[in-house]
């Protein structure tokens, strides 16, 4: 037990909170971790997420060290989003690799460093959820795609271009002329100039 701290805010209950009690503080001793827990809350990018309640896989090794416990391992995620071409929902899964040293709250690096610098054990309690969240948001894509390859939408009609016949294609109007050939039925898109070879006499 830790004497200067008066009471522990980690709820060991919390999925991602992790015992290391049995590890015991005798640099070397290891434990590793294997287990499924329900996915927290906003986890993840405005178009990619982790599902909360979705498996989120630990394999996770405790390793007890000088100064506190080093945690490494990786973490398996499923995730959902919506892509950024198409606009069609999908699914995935990210695998992300997880490192990070929990200093004892009574130790050397403890008394060195500020609040925020490192991570620390509360008591024998370690909170994973900052690290995991951290992992997974840097393993997802700013802009998610359904597949690598998705050729997206026509620009024209909207439909998924990958349904559509190569030859698919609409009359684009230039848009400097749209508005005039709104205006003049068309006529001033073919020959702006009015000196066009259809329109003189060819005999
Ligand atoms: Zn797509
Ligand atoms: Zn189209």
């Amino acid at each position: 037990m830790t004497a200067n701290r008066a009471f522990v805010r980690l709820d060991p209950r919390r999925p991602l909170v992790l015992d290391t009690r049995e590890l015991g503080r005798r640099a070397g001793s290891m434990r590793a971790v294997r287990r499924t827990v329900p996915a927290p809350a906003g986890l993840g990018l405005e178009l990619i997420t982790v599902p909360p309640g979705s498996d989120l896989g630990l394999d996770i090794r405790l390793e007890s060290v000088m100064e506190g416990v080093l945690v490494s391992g990786t973490v398996e995620a499923e995730v959902a989003g919506e892509c950024g071409r198409c606009l069609d929902p999908f699914t995935d899964a990210v695998s992300v690799a997880v490192q990070e040293l929990f200093v004892y709250p009574d130790s050397t690096t403890d008394a060195t460093t500020e609040e925020d610098e490192v991570s620390r054990l509360e008591g024998d309690l370690l909170d994973l959820e900052p690290i995991v969240r951290d992992a997974v948001v840097l393993a997802l894509p700013m802009s998610p795609l359904c597949d690598p390859d998705c050729l997206g939408l026509c620009a024209g009609c909207g439909q998924r271009l990958e349904e559509l016949p190569a030859t698919h294609s609409h009359e684009v109007l230039d848009s400097r002329w749209a508005g005039l050939a709104e205006k003049f039925g068309g006529d001033v898109l073919a020959d702006p100039s009015g000196d066009s070879e259809q329109s003189r006499p060819t005999g």
